[in-house]
């Protein structure tokens, strides 16, 4: 069996090497990959979002399935495209994906499905938006409709921030296409929860919950980031708080894109702000979260080919997913500067140093000659395991500390809350 897999970070990494495990023991190729996953799979030098040499290659190659990771490819209509040419291929459709793509379309859908989320109104004129921001209380929500790369939803807290957001993003367009349209909205005050779930559009297998950690700096200070470490599974995620979920959040959103005529497939992924223990969604993403996958797929006992296998022929409902009962804690390491400018090309060492209880996942990395050398903002994700979020952490640490390049950062707290929350 032939599986491609489409990115080039951590989540794809670890999707490669959870798939890599499968007893089917398929061949696996990544475009673009990284550095790391080029001990697991074949890396191609194509882009993640040049679909017509992506589909050239499954052609010519005859893979079996497709698995895409990050959001461009889906939004750009990769799926469809497959299916038009008859390719197995794992994600949601364009129009599905708007899920994530639009956040205005996003509201809508929960608004028909009746699922809960914090009030919002959206706009596409500039001088509209000021005027009702005025009357907002603060703090308030200002986000940019489409894509923005994690950096389009301002949190403003004073009167002028919320004016200067809207011009931004409507007027000088610094989310290009995807700020012309923004959505004004209430401020939810909780603490967040990431609930993926794989679905064929009908049936729906949550995951198990996990949390991230966005900003920068350690006690959650400083810049938002694209993820500075995750852990799973997060205590805040009950029991009854996923039967909630799923029944409140992941089954109404999937019924109401089937009945609309996008029957949504692959993972869904809810963005949960929990407030006085009750889940309101604030974003669904169309895809796999990172780094939160570096801690989820780590902990799923099933063969991942099998299940994915199970959503591309609408067979879900027959399949059981099955879990570990361990823990994971994932560490990301950082090249200094980011989430803004950085330099790049640092030699990493300490890589071959194993833990046996920590797998490092690639992020930003490539080979250089003999090294590997950093090539992004986000280098690596450790995710070390253990019988407790106390134990997972101190494996992710144990490793982290083996590992070194200039100019590295990364939090010493990750999993904090959940510590706290057991002790
Ligand atoms: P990403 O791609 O990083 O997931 P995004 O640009 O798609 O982010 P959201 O996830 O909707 O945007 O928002 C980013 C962050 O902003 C959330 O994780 C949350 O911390 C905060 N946020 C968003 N909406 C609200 C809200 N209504 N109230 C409070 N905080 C919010």
């Amino acid at each position: 069996m032939k599986i491609l897999v489409v990115g080039s970070g951590g989540r794809e990494h670890t999707m490669v090497w959870k798939l890599s495990q499968s007893p089917r023991k398929p061949q696996i190729f990544c475009a673009p990959g990284n550095a790391g996953i080029e001990s697991l799979a074949a890396c191609l030098p194509i882009k993640a979002d040049d679909i017509t040499a992506l589909k050239d290659f499954v052609i010519k190659e005859q893979v079996d399935l497709t698995v895409v990771g990050p959001e461009v490819p889906l939004a750009n209509g990769i799926v469809d495209e497959f299916r038009k040419a008859k390719l197995k291929i794992f994600g949601p459709t364009k129009n599905a994906a708007r899920l994530e793509s639009s956040k205005i379309f996003s509201k809508d859908v929960m608004a028909l499905a009746k699922i809960p989320t914090a009030r919002a109104k959206s706009f596409e004129k500039m001088d509209e938006a000021l005027a009702y921001v005025e009357a907002h209380e603060l703090p308030v929500v200002i986000k940019a409709d489409g894509l923005a790369q994690g950096k389009g939803v301002i949190i403003a807290t004073t009167r002028e921030q919320a004016r200067q957001a809207i011009v931004d993003s409507m007027e000088h367009a610094v989310f290009g296409q995807a700020g012309q349209r923004v959505l004004i909205e209430q401020f939810l005050d909780g603490e967040e929860l990431t609930v993926m779930a794989f679905t064929d559009g009908k049936a729906v297998v949550p995951m198990l919950p996990a949390q991230d950690h966005k900003r920068v700096g350690d006690g959650d200070t400083g810049l938002n980031t694209g993820g500075m470490g995750a852990y799973c599974p997060a205590p805040l995620g009950t029991p009854a708080l996923r039967v909630q979920i799923t029944r409140e959040v992941l089954q109404p959103i999937v019924s109401a894109m089937s009945r609309m005529g996008s029957p949504f497939q692959g993972v869904l992924y809810a963005g949960i702000m929990v407030v006085k223990g009750v889940p309101y969604v604030l974003e669904f993403n169309a895809r796999m979260g990172d780094p939160e996958t570096q801690v989820i797929l780590p902990l799923l006992k099933s063969d991942l080919v099998d299940v994915i296998e199970a959503v591309v022929e609408h067979r879900l409902d027959q399949f059981t997913v099955e879990w570990h009962d361990d823990c994971a804690v994932c560490v990301v390491m950082t090249s200094e500067g980011y989430p803004g400018s950085y330099d790049t090309g640092k030699a990493i060492r300490g890589l071959a140093d194993g833990e046996a209880s920590a797998t490092v996942f690639h992020a930003g990395t490539v080979r250089k000659g003999a090294e590997i050398v950093t090539a992004g903002g986000r280098v690596l994700g450790v995710t070390g395991r253990g019988a407790t979020i106390a134990e997972a952490q101190q494996a992710a640490y144990r490793q982290v500390q083996r590992i070194s390049f200039d100019g590295q950062h990364y939090r010493t707290d990750i999993a904090h809350r959940a510590l706290r929350r057991s002790s």
